[in-house]
């Protein structure tokens, strides 16, 4: 049987997706026909516009909703008002870096309820719409950091390693099902943020370009290249594709061999 790549006729709802990875994902979603619900906590005439823009762009319907996702009642309100949810990406995220013994609570409390804990409300949420559709998709967005730690990181890591830990869980729990639940778990990536950090490295570290991004940003990515958001759009695609109907319960690393070392 031929395997199916559109996913015209499908809503796909991605969490934090107003910048970074999650526009990147939800922009490749609707260049494959999916309809796309945007999401994250603010509610600017640009939120909106960004969703106009991928409209016109894709042909497809294209929503802003506004939902905090540190707030579980707010994480199933955005899939209840959504109305629909065929594919769920749980992208989301924060991060703060300290000792764990400095670390602040209540950084810990919100890289735990926005990196992880809203992933189990959002499932929560959508698989009973799923179920109801006879198709699901769910894509969790980890990390390098959900497979290996680096120091100064514990709330991220713990989170992230907690997002596989529910990705395998749910998977079992829908494995008979037409229904499938993995994460992706990107090594450094080239958003925005990250564009932005360059310059001050430059200074900090009296480097070049070339060098910093090298040498102190990809220290620990064998590639030397930064992953792209396209890139983690279109691996969120795949896992959404016929072909990968029978991936489920799994990460798949876009790292640049970050976890082979
Ligand atoms: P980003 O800051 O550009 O995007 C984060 C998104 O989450 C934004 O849209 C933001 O508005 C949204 N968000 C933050 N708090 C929210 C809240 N309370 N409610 C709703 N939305 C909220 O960062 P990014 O790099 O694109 O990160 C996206 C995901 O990818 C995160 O889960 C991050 O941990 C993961 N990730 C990023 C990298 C990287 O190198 N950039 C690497 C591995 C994993």
């Amino acid at each position: 049987m031929a395997i199916t790549t559109s996913l015209a006729g499908k809503t796909a709802i991605v969490t934090g997706s107003n910048s970074g990875i999650g526009l990147g994902v939800a922009t490749e979603f609707a260049r494959a026909g999916a309809d796309v619900v945007l999401n994250s906590f603010t509610d600017r005439d640009e939120d909106h516009q960004i969703a106009s823009d991928i409209a016109a762009a894709h042909g497809v319907k294209v929503r802003y909703i506004q939902a905090d996702m540190s707030k579980g009642d707010q994480c199933r309100a955005l899939i209840e008002k959504a109305g629909a949810c065929d594919i769920l990406v749980n992208n989301a995220g924060i991060q703060h870096v300290a000792p764990v013994d400095e670390f602040p609570v209540e950084k810990w409390d919100a890289i735990i309820a926005i990196n992880l804990s809203s992933a189990f409300h959002t499932t929560a949420a959508a698989l009973p719409m799923m179920r109801k559709a006879g198709w699901g998709r769910i894509v969790n967005i980890a990390s390098a950091h959900g497979l290996t730690a680096s120091p100064y990181k514990s709330a991220y890591v713990a989170a992230k390693h907690g997002v596989i830990g529910l990705t395998k869980t749910v998977a079992l729990e829908t494995a008979e099902e037409p229904i499938t639940v993995n994460a992706i778990c990107p090594g450094y990536v080239l958003t925005p943020l990250v564009e932005a950090q360059i310059p001050d490295q430059m200074k900090t570290h009296n480097m070049s370009r070339d060098d910093v991004v090298r040498e102190v940003m990809l220290a620990r990515q064998p590639s030397k290249e930064f992953a792209t958001v396209e890139q983690m759009g279109g691996t969120a695609v795949f896992l959404c594709s016929g072909a990968a109907a029978q991936i489920t319960g799994t990460s798949i690393s876009v790292d640049g061999g970050w976890t082979a070392l």
